[in-house]
């Protein structure tokens, strides 16, 4: 997956994002990412949060959407990500361990940050000053 947050020089909040899903998918498969809530959910009063690796487990956990909600609890980008993570091992703790689930967010106050069950999971950052500065996110095993 492919996944966009943006905040404008308004301060508005956009996001959005793309996949060819899981490989050797069933037939008919829907991921997360064309769910909202579950591979990307945008508030503007808030912040938006976007999904990588394994959708099912994302849309287990309506990630994004929990995400997001973190955030309007007071939680940082990074934080949130993290506190989604572990949602997905609270669930499926054996499962978490071999699979690879990433959340990246972004929030009103352009604050950023990432989280992922597995090492790899990384973003590229662009502003006025940083452009296309590439970031490693941190993760949990
Ligand atoms: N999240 C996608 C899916 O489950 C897979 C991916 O990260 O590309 O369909």
């Amino acid at each position: 997956t492919i996944g966009m947050l943006a905040l404008d020089a308004a301060g508005n909040l956009s996001g959005a994002c793309t996949t060819s899903g899981m490989a050797f998918k069933m037939h008919g498969r829907v991921g997360d990412s064309p769910i909202i809530g579950a591979g990307l959910y945008v508030d503007n009063e808030i912040g938006g949060a976007t999904s990588t690796g394994v959708g099912e487990e994302v849309i287990r956990t309506v990630g994004s959407f929990l995400v997001v909600e973190l955030m309007r609890q007071g939680y940082s980008p990074e934080a949130a990500c993290k506190e989604a993570v572990n949602r997905i091992i609270k669930k499926k703790p054996e499962t978490a361990k071999e699979i690879q689930v990433g959340f990246l967010a972004l929030n009103k106050n352009g604050e950023y940050g990432s989280y992922a069950l597995q090492k790899g999971f990384s973003y590229a950052l662009c502003n006025s000053e940083k452009q296309d500065l590439l970031v490693k996110g941190k993760h949990i095993y």
